[in-house]
Parts: structure tokens; sequence; C-alpha cells
């Protein structure tokens, strides 16, 4: 019999699992607490690692006019020179693919319509709307509705995001993502605000051409030691979308809210000092999202009973290496392939204790090397020093992908979550099947 599942929380984490679990031939409800419109208007980037799962899920990011990066430009934000450029296309068989530049909504939109897609021969998906889970019984398992009522099931994934309650409940205390002392302002601008931008910039060659080219450009604009400014371009080249770091500052640290609207006057005092490119760009901003980049040293429990949390509710982690929803997408692979075959929910534990083994060195590597920002002072020595210290994730293991930050990157950008997961239950299967020839030959 397939499992009946439920899924808490319908962000990246919530219905890339359903889908999983729906591929893996299981049944799923997805309890998402906001209405189905409810969306955060920025971009995403979507790193190789993540890209090759969609593509084997048949979901294509492109159809929404996303594109590859081709091109990384690393510049000075208040000159505007470039300090390095890579010629990011070069590196697509090294990588096993490139990064995939979005909106976020897009890839919503992606997943949505795939959640959505009437199936036949899998598990089914059943997604409900303003539906606010309250509390969690790990052992029953089973989630309780606001306003009381208590829904059961044979497992429970939490994907609740960076404040979870069921994280609570998993590791057994209080232990929430704190501030890193930085904040993002996230937006989105379309293309014809921008070529009204470009035209107070007539004789400079050098921004026109980045106007000029319809590209998978991604600019990476810094002042050291803490401020970064990333654009790329998105939607068939309709939309721009921006991602801006800063230290938290009184005027708006003080936030309760981790996401929130705020004020561009901030935006344009902070950045009064750059290029006026980026003072002409930033005026055109409404009321840009602000996100507290909030974080957690990695944990060891992915599961308690028969309630597991995947997703930010995991593993938060700040945005430097682009890794946080693609990290969310391999928990997802992973529980395809760990999930799949499983006809009785006394076989889910010892699935979850591989799904465990699995997904917790990776996502503790990817939290700590996003530790470390673009720009700041010394960063190499602080990427090699954090992939030392990421060292104690794989005792006895193989460790060379550990041996230096360019290696590192090949790795995360390489890995194939959903092939480990199925080695690794290749594994247990075949040393099953040893200690079932040793206990048969006994009698
Ligand atoms: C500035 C910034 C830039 C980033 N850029 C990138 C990037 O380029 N690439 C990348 O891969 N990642 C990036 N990330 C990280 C990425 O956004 C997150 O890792 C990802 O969105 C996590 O998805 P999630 O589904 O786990 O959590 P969320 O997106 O937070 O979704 C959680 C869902 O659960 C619902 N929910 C919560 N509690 C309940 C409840 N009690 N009952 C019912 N529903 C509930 C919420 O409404 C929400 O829909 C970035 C993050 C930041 C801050």
């Amino acid at each position: 019999m397939p499992l009946q599942t439920i899924v808490v929380g319908g962000g990246i984490c919530g219905l890339s699992t359903a889908i999983a679990l729906r591929r893996a031939g299981h049944h799923v409800i997805v309890y998402e607490r906001y209405s189905s419109e409810a969306d955060a208007g920025a971009g995403i980037t979507i790193r190789a690692n993540a890209a090759r799962i969609l593509e084997r899920w048949g979901l294509d990011l492109t159809s929404y006019g996303a594109l590859p990066c081709t091109n990384r430009l690393l510049l000075d934000g208040k000159s505007l020179r470039i300090y390095m450029e890579s010629d990011v296309a070069q590196q697509e068989g090294e990588r096993g693919g490139l990064q995939i530049n979005a909106t976020r909504s897009d890839l919503h939109q992606l997943l949505r319509r795939e959640v959505e897609r009437p199936t036949t021969g899998e598990g089914t998906i059943k997604v409900l709307y303003d539906k606010h889970i309250v509390d969690y019984d790990a052992e029953r398992p089973a989630v309780q509705l606001a306003g009381g009522t208590w829904k059961e099931a044979d497992l429970v994934i939490a994907c609740d995001g960076i404040k979870s309650k069921a994280a609570t409940i998993i590791i057994g205390k209080e232990l929430p993502a704190k501030p890193t002392g930085f904040s993002a302002f996230r937006l989105l601008l379309p293309d014809a605000k921008i070529r009204e931008v470009a035209q107070k910039f007539p004789n400079d060659h050098f921004i026109k051409s980045r106007f000029e080219k319809s590209t998978g450009e991604v600019w990476i604009a810094t002042e050291p030691p803490d401020r970064v400014l990333a654009w790329w371009c998105c939607r068939f080249d309709s939309m721009h979308a921006f991602d801006i770091v800063i230290p938290d500052h009184e005027s708006y640290a003080s936030s309760e809210e981790w996401l929130a609207r705020c004020d561009k006057s901030i935006l344009l005092e902070e950045f009064r000092h750059w290029h006026p490119l980026f003072g002409e760009i930033l005026s055109k901003v409404e009321e840009p999202l602000l996100w507290k980049i909030c974080d957690r040293p990695p944990i060891e429990s992915v599961y308690r009973g028969l309630l597991c949390m995947l997703g930010d509710a995991l593993h938060p982690m700040g945005p430097y290496r682009g890794q946080g929803g693609s990290q969310s997408m391999e928990d997802a692979a992973v529980v395809e392939m760990c999930l799949r075959g499983v006809t009785d929910r006394a076989q889910v534990p010892r699935r979850l204790e591989l799904l465990q083994s699995l997904r917790v060195p990776r996502y503790a590597c990817s939290q700590m090397a996003s530790t470390v920002r673009q720009n700041e002072p010394n960063m190499e020595e602080h990427y090699q020093q954090v992939l030392d210290e990421a060292g104690k994730w794989f005792q006895g293991q193989d460790q060379s992908h550990l041996s230096d930050r360019n290696t590192f990157e090949i790795w995360m950008d390489k890995y194939d979550a959903a092939g480990e997961a199925s080695k690794a239950l290749e594994r247990i299967a075949a040393t099953d099947y040893a200690r079932t020839c040793v206990s048969s030959s006994k009698i």
C-alpha cells in the first residue's frame, strides 16, 4: 500500500517534496498557511545541482524565460571597474551544467503546475491553502490545524521554513536561526524601467553594452568589506532581479519581521556613494522587500519518530553560495529515492535514517560555506578554514572535495543527490541480502 503523507508548507521545499513523494508512489496532502496567490517578488538562482533535479523531473524553467548563467562580472560598485570576468559557460562540463537565473514566482509556478498536473499510475497530491499548522505529534504522526483538528498520516514532512515549529520538536529544544548582522533587499524591475535608466548614460559604452546584450550575464557589484549587489535578467529578458546585501542598520534592523517591505529612501541612502547607475536603478524601485539574513550551525537530526523536516526548517543558510533553495530540492530528490518501494510505515524509520545519513554532511558543508561572504576581508582564508572544519562531517570518508575552494564548488554543483541515494539503497539491499544468506545457511 502507498503511504499517506502530510507535507507542511507550500514553498520551494514543500512543493518539491510533494512531487518527490508522488514520484515514489505515495499520496500527499500539502498544508500551506497562505492563500495560493501569496508570493514573494524576488529573483532566485538555481545552481546546477538543483537544475539537474528539475530536469530529471521533466520540469523546464527556461519555458518561463529563465536564463542559464553564461558570464559573471565582479565589479567595483563605486567605479564600475571590473575586478574579474568569468566565462561561466566554459565551466558547464566541469560543473555538470549551468546555474539558471530566474524569478522565485516562476520557479514556484513551475512546481505548482507540476503538483497540479493530473497523473496516473503514481501517487497523488492535494494542496490545501489557508491551512495553518499549529502543532505536530512526531509519534502518531499527526499535525494540528488552527481550530484544533488533528490530521494523521504515515509520515509527516515539515517544510515550514526558517521559523519552523517542527524544528523545535525534532531538535528537542528551541534553536532558532539567528540574524547574521546582514539584510538583503530583494527586488524585481521590469526591463522597460531599466531601459529608461540606460537613456541617462547615452555616452557610456560599458553601461550601454549591459543593456544591449540579451544575456545570462550576472553582475556582482561590491564595495568591500560588506556590500554586495547581484543583478541578473530573467523571464525572457523582460525582468531584472536584484539581491542587495548590506549590514543591518538601526533604521531597519529592529524589525521583528524577517520578511518585510521597507521605505526605498533607506536603499537610496545606502548606495548614494556608488556609481550613479545604481542610484538611477534604485530610484525606480517602489517598495523593496527586506529580508533579514539568518542562519544556524548545522544540526544532525533530520527526524524524530515519523516527523521529518527539510529545507530552510532544517538547514537555514546565508545566500552567498546560492544554495538554500537548491539544497531543498536535493532534500526532495533524496526523499524520492529513499521512499521508493516502501509499502508499509514500519519500513519508514530505516529509510529516514538513510535520508539523514545522506543529507547531513552535504547540507552541513553548504551551510558552513554559506557563512563566507563574497567580498569579506581574507575571504580565501576564511573559506579554507570553513572547508577544514567541514571535514568533521566526513570522518573516515573521502574528503578530497574539501581540499580547496574550486574543488569544493565543483563538488557542490556536480553532486547527484538522487544518484547517491540510489547507490546507498543498493548497498543496503546487498547487505540485507548477505545477512539473509548468512542466517539461512545457519539454519
Ligand atoms: C537574500 C536571499 C537570497 C537567496 N537566494 C537564493 C538563490 O539564489 N538560490 C537558492 O537556491 N536559494 C536562495 N535563497 C534561499 C532560498 O530562498 C530558501 O532556501 C528557500 O526559499 C527555502 O524554501 P523552503 O520551502 O524551505 O522555505 P520557505 O520558502 O520559507 O517556505 C516555507 C513555507 O511554509 C509555509 N508555512 C510555514 N509555517 C507554516 C505553518 N505553520 N502551517 C502551514 N504552512 C506554513 C510558509 O507559508 C511557506 O510557504 C536566498 C535566500 C535569501 C534570504
